[in-house]
């Protein structure tokens, strides 16, 4: 592209900097309001004489470059009613805990007590948090997620030994991971004991009866993402730590998806404290599913079994930064109101009130909007089957993509030939933002508008 040059100063134009194939593809990206200030800025160091005039077109796109996210860091506003979504990075953090990820950001206390001077207890403050919200178990341990912490208690507990199961929770877990692969690629054996509809206690007794057995750990699976209905029976914890206790084996529950007590909205999902009280010796869960935080591992229960754990040389390799650690103790302090939790609870009034507003600013846009009954998701894997009742506004089906490739992105759900946008996991204060998300989709879905 020919550039329109200032002739007396040879400084681009303004408009023929936006314009530049070196600058107009950033632009798209960040907006023309914050590209602006940066040519303007380049223009005046131009004249200044501090920048050649040649050079502020680079100058410029180096900088806007360098907003651009790109890729897999887009904000995206969460239109699909499924509260935990794993391909939009499962729960969004509470503000107290993005306020302390740029806490610790810094220098920060994470291995000093800062009352003796001297070394301390690697996330001292996030372990004391989970302990004050689980006072059932005697110690904690924080790894990188879920699966590393299932991974560190086999491999701890029976690397070169056998781990009793039920077939009826040897889940995939998504993405085309396997538990029993899993446990297995720790040095663990699988012993798989009943069936996939039933088992019963006198499976995993039998499997302990053999002889020769060389049983590590017993192990529980929360069958978190799919439900068998009809004849099933499985063990429940108290008779499964029963006989682990008679056995003086451990038995480690693999949780999933991290509820550190009961929930009255949730019955069926297990939680740590219930766990713990019925006799398990290790509950692991994921920290950023229903517990809302960021993606950790969560282990808790029993000092000696902890202790084995926080031992074994690949918990080193398994341990988190101090971001989660800090973000993950203001997620446990705050749990009663984080996104996750109020979006699980949002009521139906307040959705529709808000699904009925929104509708009402497309219609004054032009845009064919209708509110429709829309049943929103835990999502994550957590509480399958469970519908959250609420609201959606349907707005027609090829605003979809205009909308997902939008700044900010969102992500509506597509159903029957209807793009639904859901506003229950969508922050209230963005509901402006969704509005001029939607017109912005509009234009570009018609753009001889
Ligand atoms: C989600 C889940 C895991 C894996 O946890 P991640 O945090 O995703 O690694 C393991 N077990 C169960 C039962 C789960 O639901």
């Amino acid at each position: 592209m020919r550039r329109v040059v200032d002739p007396r100063r040879g400084i681009p134009s303004t408009d023929a900097v936006l314009r530049d194939l070196a600058v107009s593809p950033h632009v798209a990206e960040v907006g023309r309001d914050r590209a602006v200030p940066l040519v303007a800025d380049a223009q005046r160091r131009a004249r200044a004489g501090d920048l050649d005039p040649g050079a502020v077109v680079r100058t410029v796109a180096a900088q806007l470059a360098a907003l651009d996210p790109g890729p897999g860091t887009r904000p995206v506003l969460n239109a699909t009613g499924v509260v935990v979504h794993t391909n939009l990075g499962r729960a969004p953090l509470s503000e107290a805990a993005r306020g302390a990820l740029v806490d610790a950001a810094g220098y920060t206390d994470v291995e000093l007590d800062l009352t003796t001077g001297a070394r301390g207890r690697r996330g001292a403050g996030t372990l004391e948090a989970l302990l004050a919200a689980v006072p059932e178990a005697q110690d904690a341990l924080v790894v990188g997620n879920g699966a590393a912490a299932l991974l560190l208690a086999t491999t701890a507990l029976a690397a070169g030994r056998e781990v009793v199961v039920s077939r009826g929770e040897m889940i995939e877990i998504g993405d085309g991971f396997r538990l029993p692969d899993l446990v297995e690629s720790g040095g663990a054996r699988l012993r798989e004991v009943g069936t996939t509809n039933r088992t019963h206690l006198r499976d995993y007794e039998q499997a302990l009866d053999r002889t020769g057995a060389d049983v590590g750990a017993l192990l529980k699976v929360h069958p978190s993402n799919f439900r068998v209905e009809g004849f099933v029976s499985s063990v429940p914890v108290a008779d499964l730590a029963g006989l682990a206790d008679a056995r003086q084996r451990p038995l480690v529950v693999d949780l999933g998806s991290g509820l550190l007590e009961p929930d009255v909205d949730l019955p069926e999902e297990p939680d740590a404290r219930t766990t713990l009280r019925a006799g398990a010796g290790l509950v692991t869960a994921s920290a950023d599913k229903l517990l809302g935080g960021p993606q950790a591992g969560v282990v808790l229960g029993r000092a000696d079994l902890v202790a084995r754990l926080r031992r074994h040389p690949m918990a080193r390799a398994l341990r988190v930064d101090k971001l989660t650690l800090a973000a993950l103790t203001a997620t446990v302090r705050g749990r009663a109101t984080t996104p996750v939790t109020l979006a699980r609870r949002a009521r139906d009034g307040q959705l529709r009130e808000r699904a009925d507003r929104l509708a009402a600013a497309l219609r004054d846009h032009g845009i064919t909007a209708e509110v429709v009954p829309h049943d929103g998701r835990v999502g994550g894997g957590g509480a399958p089957g469970i519908p959250l009742a609420g609201w959606a506004v349907a707005v027609p089906e090829p605003l979809a993509a205009p909308l997902r490739a939008g700044r900010p992105a969102v992500l509506p759900r597509v159903h029957d030939g209807a793009c639904l946008l859901d506003p229950r996991c969508v922050p209230t204060e963005q509901d402006d933002v969704l509005v001029r998300a939607v017109v912005a989709a509009a234009r570009a879905a018609q753009p001889g508008r």
